[in-house]
């Protein structure tokens, strides 16, 4: 007999400064669920009504087995298709999906995709600080730890990734707020990984992340300019609105390109896969749907040559970070893995959460995702509402920009 789909259930939960959506698939068989990650941070309360209202009665009594089917059916069951919401909603019972395949076959999610490539994933960290000798202690303190990889940024926290200026030409009665000058961005980038590489050599693996704050040709030639300090990527140098001009930077250098935690689109990624564009697939596996999308891209790039290098900050949840690692350890074409340390709390709500040793992240060879949540404890963090601050950010004449 068919083991179904008995109810889905949305647990909102904000441990730390995320605000987290994790889908719980309950099924006919005793004791048997699925959890999946459907973390849209900003915008928590949409995904949740389109779990709750639509999928969910869309869901109820489907075979838990036919995961691609449910995948396909649920992508044009609301005609339109590819918003961040109702991906990041498809994503969650996707991944449960996958999750329960898992534990009804005993066997860890990787093994379902083709079994391992590796033993683990090597992982890159955020390494910051207010100035170029800060950031290197930073870079210091983590290889410590046994990191190899580290994206570098000027900014003491998150909200500041880059160096914010403090507006001294800006027309009388402009708001406050947190502004940044492109001029300012390059250079003082330019000065910290001189800095980096002088101090520190160039055995050590560098990214930076320009978070699609520069005009299409200063994007091209800060590329350039970054090319003697052999990153080891360069990421979203340019806005997903500016793909085309992917290929001007192709042409004139030879900085490896990482792009993709804004799509939510096919057509998005096709083409600069398609052109060997970009060098590393950047995707938020939930905001393009969860695994099953995933699988199919990773394939698609390893045909072009383009590596993997998944989204992972804080508001991916630790059951993304899991479906993360799964598809790591099997994708042929892996490159690296983004990794943010997750503090003791988080690893209490979430038995499971892959641990990270000498910057590898393992596998903890439970079946299915091998990740489970505490939904006591998840309760004791409700999520608070409230208008996001660190995505307004502004130019030096006042004009909202791209955060
Ligand atoms: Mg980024």
């Amino acid at each position: 007999m068919a083991v179904t789909i008995k109810d889905v259930k949305t647990i909102l939960t904000q441990p730390a400064g995320a605000k987290l959506i994790i889908v719980k698939i309950i099924t006919s068989d005793d004791g048997l669920y699925g959890l999946g990650c459907a973390t849209f941070t900003q915008r928590f309360h949409a995904v949740h009504v389109a779990i709750e209202e639509h999928l969910k009665p869309f869901l109820i009594g489907r075979d838990v087995d036919r995961i691609e089917e449910i995948w396909q059916m649920s992508m044009v069951n609301s005609y339109w298709r590819n918003g961040p919401v109702l991906n990041n909603a498809i994503s969650g019972v996707d991944q449960a999906l996958w999750d329960i395949k898992g534990k009804r076959a005993g066997m860890p999610v990787y093994q379902l995709l083709g079994g391992k490539c590796r033993e683990a994933a090597d992982t890159y960290i955020h390494a910051r600080g207010d100035t170029a000798e800060a950031v290197v202690e930073n870079i210091q303190q983590l290889q410590e730890q046994g990191y190899r990889h580290f994206r570098c940024q000027l900014g003491s926290s998150s909200s500041a990734s880059s160096s914010m200026v403090t507006p001294t030409s800006a027309p009388e009665g402009s708001l406050t707020g947190a502004y940044y000058d492109r001029k300012n961005l390059m250079s003082s980038n330019l000065r910290l990984f001189e800095h980096i590489r002088c101090e520190l050599g160039f055995a050590i693996e560098l990214m930076h992340d320009v978070h699609e704050r520069l005009h299409p040709t200063d994007a091209v030639g800060f590329a350039k300019d970054m090319e003697e300090f052999k990153l080891f990527f360069l990421e979203d140098v340019l806005a997903p609105e500016d793909n085309d001009w992917f290929r001007n930077i192709r042409q004139q250098c030879s900085t490896p390109q990482a792009m993709g935690e804004l799509f939510n689109h096919p057509h998005e990624w096709r083409p600069l896969i398609e052109g060997r564009l970009i060098d590393f697939m950047r995707m938020h596996v939930s905001q393009m749907g969860g695994i099953t999308p995933a699988r199919n891209v990773a394939a698609f790039g390893n045909m072009y040559g383009v590596r993997t290098a998944w989204h992972g900050p804080n508001d991916t949840s630790p059951v993304g970070h899991a479906a993360n690692l799964h598809l790591d350890l099997w994708a042929p074409n892996f490159g690296i893995q983004e990794w943010c340390r997750f503090d003791e709390q988080v690893y209490e709500m979430f038995p499971g959460l892959p641990e990270v040793r000498n910057g590898y992240m393992y596998a903890n060879e439970k079946p299915g995702l091998g990740i489970d949540i505490d939904e006591d404890i998840a309760a004791k963090h409700p999520c608070h509402n409230e208008v996001i601050n660190w995505t307004q950010k502004r130019l030096p004449d006042g004009s909202p920009a791209r955060p």
